[in-house]
């Protein structure tokens, strides 16, 4: 674009010098807020997985399976004993009480020498095979042994505490799907499975960039007009819980050639970048009008409460998710938007957070027009869960975030909702625990 299309009246343009303002473009962007779901659904159509890897056992915890995994044996690979207690022949007791002679121990991981026998029980411990002709086991509580003779009180039944060949996988089964996340039962079932080398995604890395002159380190002291920079550990956070893999942390001013610059080295060692700041309508906003200049744009805006100034955009063919630098909006963003983005990267199926219904448990006002994410915290009450706001929901306010165990999703065209209205409750992730007393 030449300079005489440049609009003369963006003072950021003439400030900067550099950029090709579309005033159009930024007009259509601004009018048009997306909704939160179709704002999602363009992301998630913009990123694809990061590929895979193989790995041994031992390293893939907490990482995504790209393959279906078949079973190559039956598990358990032999039948054997539930208890601790007699391998017998059922049909011995059937006019119990009974006895039986004792002919063999076993434990697990022994195999039994003899073959049980009519008249006679081998003692056996829970895990071992289930010796030769005994079709039983009885708990050793329900019996008397004295001189190597068992008394047996009441009847058995075939099959009765034995744990058949193949009770909990069978050989050729799809057992584990690709897209599961590995935690510590699907690691196990690996282990059991003999999947020494497993087949996984790779782990989306991010380049974490956050922006602001007012920004100091966590350790500096505050000069008049500075606060410390608080978002860039809550983005670290969310990235580890979500299997990505931070490579880079930046701060930087409100420079636009420092924030060009930083982006672009970040497109070339991440897979995706994530930006706090700098993204609104204010005088100082370079990661918007950087973006606007150097990256292909996919929206800027998205019709929710916090966090509505987001831009999407690539840089280099890498997705970057530019959220406002406030802290509320940046961890519900995160939340929205970046957490599905770096799932679908990493080749996990379950996105969705688990929701529930739950009753306001005070009134709540709400804006039209945009889906408000109301930081809440969530209880079980008598009859359901209860929800209650934790306090003011401006979004420069870091404290109602931490109290919060679930977001409210408040429909756009909803204004006020009095308290006991039924709402919809999306679990964050501490939401799974409660306190209580020890
Ligand atoms: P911005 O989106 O850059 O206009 O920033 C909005 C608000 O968020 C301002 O009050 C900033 O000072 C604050 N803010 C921006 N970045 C951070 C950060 N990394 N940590 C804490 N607060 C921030
Ligand atoms: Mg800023």
């Amino acid at each position: 674009m030449s300079a005489t299309h440049r609009n003369p009246q963006n003072a950021r343009d003439i400030r900067h010098g550099r950029f090709d303002f579309c005033p159009f473009k930024l007009a259509h962007m601004n009018k048009n807020p997306l909704p939160p779901d179709e704002a999602r659904a363009l992301i998630l159509d913009h990123v694809a997985s990061v590929g895979l890897e193989t790995l041994s056992h031992a390293e893939v915890l907490g990482r995504v399976l790209a393959r279906d995994v078949v079973s190559p044996l039956d598990l358990p690979p032999f039948a054997n004993s539930a208890m601790d207690g007699f391998a017998l022949v059922a049909a011995d007791l059937k006019s119990a009480p009974q006895t039986l002679r004792l002919i063999e121990i076993i434990g697990a991981g022994d195999v039994a020498v003899c073959s049980v026998e009519r008249g006679t029980c081998i003692k056996i411990m829970t895990g071992a095979p289930l010796p030769n002709g005994a079709d039983c086991v009885v708990m050793r509580e329900e019996t008397r042994e004295s001189n190597g003779q068992i008394q047996f009180e009441e009847t058995a039944r075939v099959g009765q505490n034995v744990r058949p060949i193949g009770d909990d996988v069978r050989l050729g089964e799809v057992v584990l799907e690709e897209g599961t996340l590995i935690g510590a039962a699907t690691h196990a079932m690996l282990a059991s499975l003999g999947c020494a080398q497993v087949e996984v995604f790779r782990r989306p890395r991010v380049a974490i960039v956050v922006t602001g002159k007012e920004l100091v380190g966590v350790d500096a002291p505050l000069l008049p007009g500075q606060i410390r920079d608080s978002n860039s550990w809550a983005l670290r956070a969310l990235v580890s819980s979500c299997a990505g893999e931070v490579v880079a942390v930046h701060r930087t001013g409100d420079e636009a050639t420092e924030v060009e610059a930083v982006l672009r080295a970040a497109s070339q060692s991440a897979d995706c970048i994530v930006t706090s700041g700098g993204v609104s309508a204010g005088d100082f906003d370079p990661v918007r009008d950087v973006l606007l200049e150097a990256a292909q744009v996919h929206f800027w805006k998205v019709a929710m409460k916090p966090g509505k100034p987001l831009m999407f955009a690539s840089l280099e063919g890498k997705p970057v998710f530019a959220l406002p630098g406030n802290p509320a909006s940046v961890m519900v963003g995160f939340e929205e938007f970046v957490r599905p983005a770096l799932f679908q990267m990493a080749g996990r199926r379950a996105w969705k957070r688990v929701e529930v219904e739950a009753r306001l448990q005070s009134d709540l006002r709400s804006p039209l027009d945009r889906t408000e994410f109301v930081r809440a915290h969530l209880r079980r009450g008598k009859d359901g869960f209860l929800a209650l706001a934790t306090g003011d929901q401006n979004s420069g306010r870091l404290s109602s975030m931490v109290r919060a165990n679930a977001l409210l999703e408040i429909p756009s065209d909803t204004t006020f909702l009095p308290s006991g209205s039924p709402v919809r409750a999306k679990l964050l992730d501490n939401a799974a625990f409660e306190e209580g007393a020890f």
